[in-house]
């Protein structure tokens, strides 16, 4: 037995060859199949309960423990995920942020996957950033181009190339969040859709779906209701994002008594776990790369590993045994 856990996270899972965005950034069907063939050769899935019974009464893990999470609420972990979990008897925890479900709107870090993977050209995408960037200059008090170029360093990015790294960095955290937001709907409106709810519908899970999920045993945590930064906003702001996230979880049937938390983009301070604390939650999911150890790690934050840290075929050599 042991107290150490693999959790690995999942975003996009589709088949993405016959997407109408091939380019998106997922596992493929066929990857996700492989990877939980690996999976179970080489692991034992567990629960997010037995997570929180773990951290709860100090009880051992199974050894290789690995529990499989999904972030963000695509329809994908309805469509693909759930089917494949349920057939294979293996149990799963989704993150939704409440806001893309209940308000039909899509996040501003989807719309940039959704840009990135409509327009092949990254070039012309920067240039398309860039003019966006000068209509705000002046309402921003933005600084010239030459400044971010000089100034971010996405050398600890593993998955992009140097021009995307810079292109999500920007719209992501360097520039004013509320020009962030401006820039990332004037991008998605020019390059993708102009209906932001009817893609959002058709991008995230439905509250039925995640109901329907709960009901057959698969466990819903919180990340939140706006998908913010939850270490850059005031205490105040960040118990309403707690408390709205709580309140959508009951909503789904899921249980809000024992329950787990996971950063929307690892974002997290002392306040806020002050506010976790005080809230029972009892375990929180960070975007740290390694494999849990109970006895070692916060509950709050636990680390995981990615998806694309784990082989995607069954026959595959086990490099990181936890
Ligand atoms: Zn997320």
């Amino acid at each position: 037995m042991s107290r150490r856990i693999e959790i690995v996270m999942y975003h996009y899972v589709r088949d993405l060859a016959r997407s109408r965005y091939p380019g998106i950034k997922g596992r493929t069907v066929e990857e996700f199949r492989g990877q939980l063939d690996w999976i179970r050769a080489h692991r034992t899935v567990v629960g997010a309960e037995a997570v929180l019974d773990a951290v709860a009464t100090g009880a051992p893990l199974p050894e290789r423990a690995c529990l499989l999470t999904f972030d963000d609420a695509f329809i994908d972990h309805h469509a693909v995920v759930f089917p494949i979990l349920r057939d294979l008897g293996l149990p799963g925890a989704f993150f939704p942020p409440a806001r893309v479900v209940l308000e039909h709107r899509v996040l501003d870090v989807n719309k940039l996957h959704f840009v990135l993977a409509a327009v092949a050209d990254t070039s012309a995408l920067l240039d398309a950033m860039v003019r966006e960037m000068a209509a705000l200059r002046d309402e921003f008090a933005l600084p010239p181009d030459a400044h971010y170029r000089a100034a971010v360093d996405v050398s600890g990015n593993r998955w992009d190339t140097p021009d995307v790294a810079f292109f999500k960095r920007m719209l992501q955290r360097e520039l004013p969040e509320a020009a962030r937001t401006r820039i990332a709907d004037r991008l998605f409106r020019a390059f993708v859709s102009d209906d932001e709810a009817a893609f959002a519908r058709g991008l995230y899970m439905s509250v039925a779906q995640m109901r329907e999920m709960t009901a057959a045993g698969m466990f819903f945590g919180s990340h939140g209701y706006n998908h913010a930064w939850l270490n850059r906003l005031p205490p105040e702001e960040q118990e309403r994002e707690i408390d709205l996230g709580l309140a959508f979880l009951r909503d789904l049937g899921a249980p809000a008594d024992r329950w787990m938390m996971n950063y929307p983009y690892g974002g997290w301070n002392e306040s806020l776990l002050g506010i976790l604390r005080r809230k029972g939650c009892n375990a929180g999911l960070s975007t740290r790369v390694d494999v849990a150890d109970l006895d070692r790690d916060d509950p709050l934050l636990l680390p995981r590993v990615n998806t694309n840290d784990l082989p995607v075929r069954a026959d595959a050599p086990d490099r990181g045994a936890p």
